[in-house]
């Protein structure tokens, strides 16, 4: 039986992520916005209350939510701030690799170590040269005895200033593209350089940085999983992490049709407030399908997940679908809000801005429809996607 029902559980999270949303972020958020300033204490707090890890196992000291219980929570976090949300979100996709592959005794150490105090981990897929083609990497890691040497420099990293580790794809067969990409683990040290933090249109508040990596020297087992096999790593990262980008998406797609409501309501042209007018109501009528296919098109894709099935398509339908919403239903709010749309003294400007990265990040709406082409014109549900894109 197909229910959408949330458990008295589920709902309970739904409330405390929505709560602290509203009480800790949305207070904040234009201000972070403006400055462009990490929100330490936004994110202390979050840990604290076990919205940022979420989806750590229990075993390594995490609440070992659901997929689905992270869908929920980061529709709430992002209907705050979509900039916060991923501030708090990419210890999950850092983490997710060393979920996937990595040994016991990595998890323990690296994971534990997130559990036990409000710290950060990036994940550095991205280079100048490698964006929706990892396979054109040039970081490199060479084995030196019971080392790896890693160099090269990645861009757009999420947390990358504040990070105390990072997951790291590197070349280890330079000449078998993407067949030749491996994954580590590299903790923070003083090889481990950060070039330049992002002066971004949107999601402010997170920090996206440069980091460098110049003779970074870990020990040989710090591979996570096999050598050369980091790239289906990254696939398998991308579609586990996918949901919650789409949930994000939904999240901010929800707030900016919020804002128009309210606003329709009250702002009087022609004798009548615009909500009275047709042509309003439809746009809000459209903005409220996208809320609403976009989290059910994410609830399904996480779901998936949590029943231990591969979700590959359903995740680039979701991250597709829900990123385009965000974006469309964005772009209408301000329609609704006229020209104090605008402004930045009301809330849809933010939204706006913040809604154009759900198109680009972990795999850009190109990109997701090449996977769902992929998948449906040639549905081998054993291999990987072509293109990646974190
Ligand atoms: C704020 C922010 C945070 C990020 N966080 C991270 C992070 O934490 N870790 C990380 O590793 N990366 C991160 N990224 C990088 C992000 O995933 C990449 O920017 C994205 O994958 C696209 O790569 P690119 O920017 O090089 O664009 P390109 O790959 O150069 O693409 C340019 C354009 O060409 C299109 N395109 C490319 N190839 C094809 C194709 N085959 N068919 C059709 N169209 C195509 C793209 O869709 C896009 O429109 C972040 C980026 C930003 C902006």
């Amino acid at each position: 039986m197909v229910d959408f029902t949330l458990t008295d559980e589920q709902q309970a999270l739904r409330d405390m992520a929505h709560d602290f949303a509203e009480k800790e972020i949305r207070p904040v958020a234009w201000e972070f916005d403006r400055d462009g300033t990490w929100p330490e204490q936004v994110l202390r707090k979050s840990w604290e209350l076990g919205l940022m890890n979420s989806h750590l196992p229990e075993e390594y000291g995490g609440p070992g939510a659901s997929f689905f219980d992270g869908a929920l929570i980061e529709e709430e976090l992002s209907w705050g701030c979509s900039g916060i949300a991923t501030s708090i979100a990419a210890n999950g996709l850092a983490t997710a690799p060393i979920v996937l592959g990595a040994s016991d005794d990595l998890k323990r150490r690296y994971l534990g170590m997130l559990a036990e105090a409000p710290l950060y981990a990036s994940f550095c897929l991205t280079e100048p040269d490698a964006g929706s083609d990892v396979s054109g990497m040039r970081t490199t890691a060479v084995r030196k005895g019971d080392k790896w040497v890693i160099n090269g420099s990645k861009c757009f990293i999420t947390n990358g200033g504040y990070a105390s580790y990072f997951t790291v794809y590197a070349k280890t067969d330079k000449d078998a593209g993407h067949r030749g990409i491996s994954a580590f683990i590299v903790p923070k040290d003083d090889t481990v350089t950060v070039d330049k933090k992002e002066d971004k249109m949107g999601q402010r508040a997170s920090n996206t940085a440069s980091v460098s990596f110049n003779d970074t020297e870990i020990p040989a087992d710090h591979l996570i999983g096999e050598e050369n096999k980091g790239f289906k790593l990254a696939m398998m990262t991308l579609d586990r992490t996918r949901p919650g980008v789409a949930a994000m998406a939904t999240g901010i797609a929800r707030a900016a049709l919020e804002f128009a409501v309210d606003y329709s309501k009250q702002r009087v042209q022609f004798g009548v407030p615009i909500a009275m007018h047709q042509a309003i109501q439809f746009m809000i009528a459209d903005m409220a399908t996208k809320v609403h296919l976009a989290r059910l098109a994410t609830w399904q894709s996480a779901v998936l997940l949590d029943q231990g099935r591969r979700n590959t398509i359903e995740s680039s339908h979701a991250k597709r679908f829900a990123a385009d919403a965000a974006m469309e239903v964005a772009t209408d709010a301000v329609q609704v809000y006229g020209g104090y749309g605008f402004i930045k003294e009301y809330p849809v400007e933010k939204l706006m801005r913040d809604a154009k990265i759900m198109q680009l990040y972990e795999g850009t709406s190109q990109i997701q429809r090449l996977v769902i082409a992929r998948e449906t014109l040639l549905p081998r549900r054993d291999q990987a996607p072509v293109a990646a894109g974190a």
